[in-house]
């Protein structure tokens, strides 16, 4: 999708350094990181959220693409975040999963 920026960067419109890639997904770091690593899991193909996924394969796979992007990281304990939806906290309309470590987390999120 054109008008899509985790598209452009998906698809290498917009030059950004990768942490990890595979068939599915890019993961590439946040550009206003809420931990000292925070990376964003974005998969190639043009989701907006996961309420409209439907691929549970894909679901799947990218869950262990950030997997492996927390490992080349470096990071052992981390936090996996998928904001659906605006209330929710949703700004960018094509999924992607964020990867937070680097600190200790607090609970309940906000
Ligand atoms: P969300 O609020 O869950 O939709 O998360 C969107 C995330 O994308 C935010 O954490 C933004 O900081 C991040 N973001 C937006 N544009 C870019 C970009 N060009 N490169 C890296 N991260 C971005």
């Amino acid at each position: 999708m054109e008008s899509c920026i985790f598209c452009r960067i998906a698809g290498g419109a917009i030059p950004t350094a990768f942490v990890h890639e595979d068939g599915d997904a890019v993961a590439f770091r946040d550009i206003q990181p809420q931990a000292p690593v925070h990376l964003l899991v974005v998969p190639r193909r043009h989701v907006a959220s996961l309420r409209e996924a439907d691929d549970e394969a894909l679901l799947g796979r990218l869950l262990a693409a950030a997997r492996q992007a927390a490992a080349k990281a470096g990071l052992e304990q981390y936090r996996v975040v998928i904001n659906t939806g605006a209330d929710a906290g949703q700004a960018v309309f094509h999924l992607h999963l964020h990867v937070l470590g680097g600190r200790r987390m607090a609970w309940p999120p906000g």
